[in-house]
């Protein structure tokens, strides 16, 4: 297979009935395109498949812990650098310097720089429709035909549309999220990540605001997936006197999932690699698009086989389930907590030394190292791919 760029856009939506791949991507978001980087310049033919074209569709505040940009390469898309986030409660407020910062970022841009660095894969715009396991690998389905590879990724977020069955709201382990972007002047913008909990506005959940450049990211997120969001956004908006426009939200999952299914790499949304309380899941879908896209070069160098690959790659996602479930358990714990204990607990947390270990904690589940090192080596030549 001779790798190739190949953009389809618009008129260009002719079929890719019997397309082949190597490895096939569906979803080109945060998941998949880092999972492509990293299997870039192998020498093998990568295709991503994505409804929408290269970071056309923003569904998140797209705030993320600095080091992982610097990892990742990432720099004409950066916004706002937040070294601070604030807590606010009815009944009080403190606010942390966190032993990192979060900076937000334009989603657009931060896509295309690192679909920049994807080499020679290719992208297509085609809806998925489900898949058909064979002997060799599987035939996706889409809306402009069949693909098939002996290596598929669902990184096609919360649904999880390639296993059986998909996960479906409001009966589901899914959280809910909606945001405004009013325009703001950047020279009255606060350097700080805040939080609001009001059970007033919702609640079971929280409400945020990220400053990006000349934009203000507003939004609220429920834990549970039956309370609207749209009255609490508009609500919160209207307090921070600012505009309710440019609406964009999504669900995100608050559980686990299994990483491997059914000879299927999942990786970030679909996977449930969202963390809970914060519904961060950005991080987490660089992290484990990583991890995912190791164990496949080393089936595509012929070091393993695909199904040993893909029971590393579930192990490894395994090794933070312990911090996925400690994050689930305050998630359910903390809208029970009477308002003024949780006040107090936000201001017992401030005194430096444990701000640093809180968010060193936090931070240390999905940190960026991984990103750095042990990258796998850049070959042109394929050894032939070993299913099982
Ligand atoms: C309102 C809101 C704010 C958030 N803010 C933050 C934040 O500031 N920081 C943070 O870390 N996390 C945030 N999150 C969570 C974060 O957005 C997700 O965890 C993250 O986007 C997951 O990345 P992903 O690549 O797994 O999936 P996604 O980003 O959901 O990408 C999935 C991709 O698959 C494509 N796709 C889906 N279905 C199909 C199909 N059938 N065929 C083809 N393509 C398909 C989509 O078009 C998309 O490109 C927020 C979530 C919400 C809802």
């Amino acid at each position: 297979m001779s790798p190739r760029r190949a953009t389809l856009r618009g008129a260009e939506r002719t079929s890719i009935d019997g397309d082949a791949a190597d490895v096939l991507v569906c979803g080109a978001s945060f998941a998949g395109l880092a999972l492509a980087r990293e299997l870039a310049g192998l020498g093998h033919d990568v295709l991503l498949l994505d409804r929408y074209e290269i970071g056309e569709r923003q569904t998140s505040a797209c705030a993320v812990p600095t080091p992982w940009l610097d990892a990742l390469g990432i720099h004409e898309a950066r916004r706002s650098e937040l070294p601070h986030m604030s807590f606010t409660t009815p009944h009080g407020s403190a606010r942390y310097r966190l032993p990192w910062t979060w900076t937000s970022f334009d989603y657009r841009t931060l896509c295309h720089e690192l679909w920049d660095q994807c080499g020679d894969a290719r992208f297509v715009t085609a809806k998925v429709q489900g898949r058909t396991r064979t002997a060799d690998g599987h035939v996706v389905h889409t809306d402009r035909g069949d693909v098939s590879a002996p290596i598929v990724v669902d990184a096609m977020g919360w649904r999880r549309t390639l296993a059986t069955p998909h996960y479906q709201p409001p009966d589901a382990p899914l959280s809910r999220g909606l945001e405004v972007h009013p325009d703001v002047d950047p020279a009255t913008q606060d350097d700080a990540l805040d939080c609001w909990i009001d059970r007033s506005v919702i609640p079971r959940g929280y409400a945020w605001r990220v400053p990006a450049g000349g934009e203000s990211r507003v939004g609220v997120g429920s834990y549970d997936p039956h309370d609207h969001v749209k009255a609490p956004t508009q609500e919160v908006a209207r307090r921070l006197d600012v505009d309710a426009v440019r609406y964009q939200g999504n669900w995100f999952p608050h559980r686990l999932r299994p990483a491997a299914e059914d000879g299927v790499f999942f990786c970030g949304d679909s996977a449930g690699h969202c963390i809970p309380v914060s519904g961060e899941g950005i991080r987490t879908a660089f992290l484990f698009g990583i991890a995912a896209a190791r164990e496949i070069a080393k089936v595509l160098d012929g070091a393993q086989t695909r199904d040993e690959a893909l029971v590393a790659y579930a192990a490894f996602s395994k090794t933070r389930a312990a911090f996925f479930r400690r994050l689930l358990l305050l998630q359910r714990v903390m809208p029970r907590i009477p308002p003024r204990l949780l006040t107090l607990g936000f201001k017992l947390v401030s005194p430096q030394p444990v701000v640093d270990r809180a968010f060193g904690w936090y931070l240390a589940a999905a940190d960026a190292e991984m990103a750095l090192r042990d990258r796998p080596v850049r070959r042109a030549s394929a050894p032939a791919i070993a299913a099982d």
